[in-house]
């Protein structure tokens, strides 16, 4: 990914307590305000910290903002991608540049409140939880986006069983560091990090409820195909999760089954003609029989599967993360 780096974090410093990463993408009126609000929030609480700016390839003054918000604190670090990826590759970035104890995720348009910051990095410290998700209980969005919203969250939920969380795309979220080390947000995935976490065998997952405020300046960046898109991504999800490492067990199941459908379907279509012409009876050609084209049809599926399934082991033998493993502890 190309990128240009400002202020390559130094590696000599204490571990901060917090990491704050704020992925941007044309928000230059809101930085210095959050900026100032997060500083102050970090002073009266005596948190160590960083903030890591990620510039999603920003066609305003944001980047030159950051520029000027890291010269005037050496806490401020900045990463600015050439072009427009998204929020997912902008999260990832961050995240692999965080060095703090706790990593806390949060919008730069102020809709989330830098105020939550101390209560978040207190139930990742003390009360022991991977992950601490943000619930707007009460938006301050438009009715065409809370809606569609309260549908996603409860499919989520379901599908991935992580039935505690309401709010899974909350952008102010904190973590245990080691989270943020091992997932890998890519694509639009940034709606699904607690899936991905607990994908991941992070299992402590929290929420908390926090303040939501109006967008002040500038629009939002996401329009109404996040929710088409967000359905296809949970789809992905389900299934490279299930069966990503053993696409065989699921292409060969419906493979297997749809193919003996077929073929005991096309057994009757044709038994019983025969049976027909033994018995001296009157038959009509299997042809005639809109159940042999179904039992065809069902036959030629199934095979399709099941060679899916083929293709889908040599891709998946073929990974180089195949035998990565998620390991806790060693001794
Ligand atoms: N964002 C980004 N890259 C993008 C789109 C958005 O970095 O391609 C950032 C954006 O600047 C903001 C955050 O992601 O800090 C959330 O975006 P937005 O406020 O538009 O989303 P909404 O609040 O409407 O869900
Ligand atoms: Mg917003």
């Amino acid at each position: 990914m190309d990128e240009k780096i400002m202020t390559a974090p130094a590696s000599h410093d204490r571990q901060p307590d917090i990491s704050v990463v704020v992925p941007l993408f044309n928000e230059e009126e809101s930085l210095p305000e959050l900026a100032a609000w997060i500083e102050r929030v970090m002073r009266e609480n005596g948190f160590t910290y960083e903030i890591i700016f990620v510039n999603d390839g920003s066609t305003d003054s944001s980047w030159d903002v950051v520029r000027s918000l890291a010269d005037k604190n050496q806490c401020v670090h900045g990463v600015s991608f050439r072009r427009n990826y998204g929020k997912s590759p902008a999260l990832n970035t961050g995240f692999a540049r965080a060095r703090g104890r706790v990593v806390i995720t949060m919008d730069a348009d102020l809709q989330d409140s830098p105020d939550e910051i101390p209560e978040l990095y207190r139930m990742i410290a003390e009360d022991g939880y991977d992950l601490v998700s943000g619930y707007k209980q009460k938006r301050y969005d438009p009715l065409s986006k809370t809606i569609p919203t309260k549908l996603f969250n409860a499919t989520a939920r379901r599908v991935s069983g992580i039935r505690n969380l309401h709010d899974f795309n909350c952008g102010l979220k904190a973590y245990r560091s080691e989270v943020v080390k091992h997932i890998e947000v890519y694509g639009d995935m940034h709606r699904y990090i607690p899936y991905l976490a607990k994908l991941a065998g992070f299992t402590r997952i929290g929420e908390k409820v926090v303040q939501h405020r109006a967008r002040k300046y500038g629009k939002t960046k996401f329009g109404l195909d996040r929710f088409v898109n967000g359905y296809l991504d949970l789809a992905t999800l389900w299934f490279t999760g299930k069966f990503g490492g053993k696409p065989m067990h699921f292409f060969g199941l419906m493979g297997s089954l749809m193919f003996l459908l077929g073929f005991i379907a096309a057994a009757v279509v044709g038994g019983v003609k025969l049976y027909r012409m033994w018995h001296g009876l009157s038959y009509t050609l299997v042809t005639d029989s809109p159940y042999f084209f179904i039992a065809l049809t069902m036959m030629i599926l199934g095979s399709q599967f099941f060679l899916a399934g083929f293709i889908g082991e040599l891709v998946a033998r073929n990974s180089p993360r195949r035998n990565d493993y998620e390991i806790e502890d060693n001794i």
